[in-house]
Formats: structure tokens, sequence, C-alpha cells
């Protein structure tokens, strides 16, 4: 479910980042935001659309930094009672969120790894390898990652705590609707489980979801860039 946890937590965070801004409902945690922000933002929540699985040692982040990142699921996992316990938590949500948010606001090179890994889950989320070709296709994330890393590393990124949180909570919602749910209210002993996808990676994910998720995201991204381009763009053009 790689890309459709990546996507998700993409649109979810770019639906949602508009709101955010509403002083009325957020108080003092309203946060008005500038195009490369919620750009960033949306890089970020597709990343963090697969953080709950860094409890799966055999999952397909596990890889994103070979043994580091294998050792680092293995340790979360035993930590966190296997796949899909804590981890797939609303606890787990706000934790992150919390966790990622302090990180951008006062500890800049924590941020910077975070954010490295978190590209690099999003880009093995989405699953552009080169096929068959394991050590390329990772040195290919690392690159792309670093890129990300230097492109953001100037930007004002204390919002951090909302794609971060929002990405999370996209990547519950999805693993809610397969088999097994998720236990959201953990430590409580009960798992939420509405099952539409009776296959993870089955046709209707491929065929259905995949493709929508893509296209909500390309059609959010476009109005993001329309919405704050200058007015000054749309003059020249109408003459
Ligand atoms: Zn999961």
């Amino acid at each position: 479910m790689g890309r459709t946890h990546a996507l998700s937590g993409a649109v979810l965070w770019l639906v949602a980042a508009p709101l955010l801004s509403r002083e009325e409902w957020l108080g003092s945690y309203a946060v008005s935001l500038s195009t490369s922000q919620v750009i960033a933002g949306a890089v970020v929540a597709a990343g963090a659309g697969l953080l709950p699985d860094i409890d799966h040692p055999s999952g397909r982040i596990a890889n994103t930094l070979g043994p580091v990142t294998r050792t680092m699921c293995r340790w979360v996992s035993r930590a966190s009672g296997g796949h899909r316990h804590a981890t797939h938590s609303l606890l787990f949500v706000v934790a992150m969120g919390y966790a990622m948010g302090l990180l951008a606001a006062h500890f800049r090179y924590g941020w910077w790894a975070a954010l490295f890994v978190l590209v690099g889950f999003g880009l093995r989320g989405l699953g552009l390898d080169f096929e068959g070709h394991e050590v390329w296709s990772g040195l290919k994330d690392c690159g792309m990652a670093g890129v990300a890393v230097y492109l953001m590393h100037d930007l004002n990124m204390s919002f951090a705590a909302y794609p971060v949180a929002l990405g999370c909570l996209a990547h519950l919602i999805g693993d809610c609707l397969t088999p097994e749910g998720c236990p959201l209210l953990w430590p409580v002993n009960w798992r939420m489980e509405t099952v539409l996808v009776p296959r993870t990676d089955g046709r209707v994910e491929r065929l259905v979801v995949v493709p929508l998720l893509a296209c909500a995201a390309v059609v959010l991204t476009a109005q993001v860039l329309i919405r704050h381009a200058p007015s000054h763009w749309f003059s020249s053009l109408t003459g």
C-alpha cells in the first residue's frame, strides 16, 4: 500500500492546509503558510504517510537506508508489540506530530536528518524503483532526499507537526479499511476495522485508488499554485 499511503498523506495535507489559518478554530495554533511551505508540507506529509510502518522490519520502508532503517524498524517492532500495534494508534499520530514539530522549530540539524528519512520513506512508498536493482534504487532515493533537504533547509518548517500528524493519520485511515484494521485507541485493546479494501496492493487499489489519489494530488497542488500566484501573472496573460 506504499503508493496509497504516500499519496493519501499528501492529499489529506493539501485539503487541510487552507483550514490551518482559521484563527477562530485554532486560536494561537493557527498558521498562515506560503506556497513553498504548503508544497514542502505535502512532501513531508507524503513521507509521514509511511511512518507508522516503521514497526515492520521486512516491510517496504525498512530498506530505505539499508541496515540503518532495517535495525530501526526491528527495534520499533519489538518495542511497540509488532506490526500494526502502537505505531498504528492516534497516540502515535500526536506523538510524532509533536516530536517533529519540536525538531523543526528548535533543532535544525535533527530536523534535517528527520526530513531526509521522511522524504526517503515517501520515495520508497511511491516505489519509483529501478526494477531488480536495489542498491541503485536506494542511491537514487538518498540523492533525491538530499536534494529535498537542500531545497527546504532554509524554509521555516515550524508548522511540521501538522503535515506529519496528517500524513500518519491518512496511513491509519487507509489501514483501517483493510483486514486487521488498526488499534486506534492503543493501549486500549480494540481495533477499528471497516474492510472496504479486501486485499492490499490488489486490482482495486492499483487501478482505482492510486490513480484517483494521484489526480487529487495534482489538482490540489495546481490549486495551491494558482491561489498563491502573484496577480500580475494573470494581468499579463489577459493583457
Ligand atoms: Zn500500516
